[in-house]
């Protein structure tokens, strides 16, 4: 009998962030496959009685390509077992889960997303920035830091009046500032970085869009970080003394 695959959200590296759902489904799995992106969720795998895959790390210079991902999720499921594929964040905010699911949809093997928290929301709230906030824009967006400089319409996003929360974008700073600024956004917009949110390593750098990538490369940040660009960043300086996690 074909196994099942659950795909499912860890939250944004703290243990208890991580939903009831996604708690059972680690305790009743067979084999779990996980990012390196999951901090101290690792304690709670060590409660598992499942065979722990951790597809994120090297093993020499190699890492698992999403191929051989996706195939270890279609083999493991032929042969009955209940698979959770553990991801960062949500499984389905710029974590590949659409792309997973639609290999185990064309094999035919049963498989359910669970949600988890995203990073993209959870990060910046951690510190006192709410991603809305009536005072400010009415709209956020979440955008990568890859492939995003040929494929996003930056001068829409610039005149968006939104919240632009920044994934993987460390080293793309020069260039999301530029095209911000280039297509009218104004060079004094503040903006968070938040690097290794939720953990005892956290550090937040509040500056200009102007000035956000000499200070990124002056601060040696480094991913993972969340970039928030926009308005609601100003409640940093209100809300970020105030804030205890
Ligand atoms: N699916 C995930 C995102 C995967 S992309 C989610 O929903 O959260 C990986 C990016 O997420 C990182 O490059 C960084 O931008 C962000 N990220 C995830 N966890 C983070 C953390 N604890 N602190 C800062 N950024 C984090």
């Amino acid at each position: 009998m074909t196994g099942k695959v659950y795909i499912v959200g860890a939250g944004p590296g703290r243990k208890d962030l991580l939903t009831l759902r996604a708690y059972e489904l680690i305790k009743k799995a067979d084999v779990i496959l996980h990012d390196a992106l999951i901090g101290d969720v690792a304690d709670i795998l060590r409660e598992s009685r499942a065979e722990i895959i951790n597809v994120g790390k090297r093993s020499g210079k190699h890492r698992k390509t999403q191929e051989e991902i996706n195939q270890m999720l279609v083999e493991y499921a032929k042969q009955g077992k209940i698979v959770v594929r553990l991801k960062g964040g949500d499984p389905c905010v710029f974590g590949r889960g659409g792309e997973e699911a639609e290999v185990l949809a064309i094999n035919g093997i049963p498989f359910e997303f669970v949600p988890g928290i995203t990073s993209a929301v959870a990060v910046p709230e951690s510190v006192g920035i709410p991603v809305t906030h009536r005072r400010y824009d009415p709209a956020v967006v979440f955008i990568t830091g890859r492939e995003s400089r040929e494929r996003l319409n930056w001068e829409a996003l610039a005149r968006l009046n939104a919240t632009i929360v920044v994934l993987m974008g460390v080293g793309r700073v020069g260039e999301i500032s530029r095209l911000l600024i280039k297509h009218g956004k104004d060079p004094n917009t503040p903006v968070a970085v938040i690097e290794r949110g939720l953990s005892d390593k956290q550090r937040v750098l509040i500056v200009t869009l102007e000035k956000l990538p000499n200070k990124v490369k002056e601060e040696k940040i480094k991913a993972p970080a969340v970039i928030v660009i926009g308005g609601v960043v100003e409640l940093f300086g209100v809300l970020g003394g105030a804030v205890k996690i």
